[in-house]
């Protein structure tokens, strides 16, 4: 991909050199060497923050999923196929999350695909033996996506390996406080009410983390979503439980959480990031922020 990568450099460079012939040449040479930096696609916008604190400023990093859509039922533009191609590494979540995206690819890109939650001991889906992949939510989960990443980033860059390992440290550093806030923050949250209630059942790992049931009206966004048989069940949930909110996603339509709402007096109390980072100026455009507003209006709702 590098030898691809430095042919196609080469290539702008003999361009820039034929068009700045007149003796700005050394510029042009500094610009395009610039380009040597690591290239980095994510699948979502969640990697993507994690990768850039770990690559710091040795590369750059874009992502595919726009933070208003959906991973799971997501299929490639020809555009973003060549966006991965032109990378030096694709990193996706894997457990099944991009399963569209890398039907896509197959074996038509050269691009190194990487699971950063390899290693991850996964939850089931419910009623299903594949893995939930949502393991973000959980904070210490993290840890691993972050070994992974920093771990492919040495071996594609090994002349970065300090800098990688160091800033792999302290935003390691930066979780672990994260964690311990998030729970010093549910201890506010009445035993009792210590349910969430989106619309995909994604917060399995956070439950697990920090002592929720978790509960969704579908299982996972590629599946069925909102049949009749399943908002009842939720229905029922909420009115057995009596529980004070529920809560919806920015990626998902509001009408589906909006009808168990209606018919059962429990209002939502507001939005959550589950797939994808907000946008920029939302206040949860980074990993760290988008986990403290999804802790702070669980607390608000549920207290
Ligand atoms: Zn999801």
């Amino acid at each position: 991909m590098l030898r691809k990568k430095i042919v196609f450099m080469g290539a702008i460079l003999i361009l820039l050199v034929g068009l700045f012939s007149t003796g700005c040449g050394d510029q042009e040479f500094q610009d395009a060497t610039k380009l040597s930096d690591l290239e980095v696609v994510t699948s979502i916008s969640i990697l993507a923050d994690i990768t850039e604190n770990i690559i710091g400023q040795r590369g750059s990093v874009d992502y595919i999923v726009s933070t208003g859509d959906n991973p799971e039922d997501y299929e490639l533009l020809p555009g973003e196929i060549q966006m991965v191609n032109y990378a030096d590494v694709f990193f996706i979540n894997g457990m099944g999350l991009e399963m569209m995206m890398e039907e896509a690819l197959g074996n038509i890109t050269d691009t190194p695909v990487v699971h950063v939650t390899e290693g991850i001991e996964p939850i089931p889906l419910e009623g299903d033996d594949a893995p939930d992949p949502h393991a973000w939510l959980d904070v210490k989960l993290i840890f691993s996506y972050i070994d992974n990443i920093a771990d492919k980033l040495i071996q594609l860059d090994p002349d970065g390996e300090n800098e990688y390992r160091e800033n792999a440290e302290n935003y390691k550093d930066e979780l672990k406080e994260l964690d311990g806030w998030i729970k010093e923050q549910v201890k506010d949250i009445p035993e009792k009410n210590r349910v969430i209630v989106v619309s995909e059942n994604a917060y399995k790992y956070f439950g697990e983390a920090y002592g929720f049931q978790t509960e969704g009206i579908w299982e996972l966004n590629s599946h069925e979503e909102g049949t009749p048989k399943q908002i009842s069940r939720i229905v029922d949930l909420v009115k057995e439980k009596e529980l004070p909110a529920v809560f919806v996603e920015t990626t998902i339509d509001r009408r589906y959480m909006g009808t168990i709402s209606a018919e059962t007096g429990a209002p939502i109390s507001g939005e959550v990031y589950t797939d994808a980072l907000g946008s920029p100026g939302s206040g949860a455009d980074t990993y760290i922020e988008m986990m403290e507003h999804n802790v702070k209006v669980f607390k608000e709702g549920l207290r």
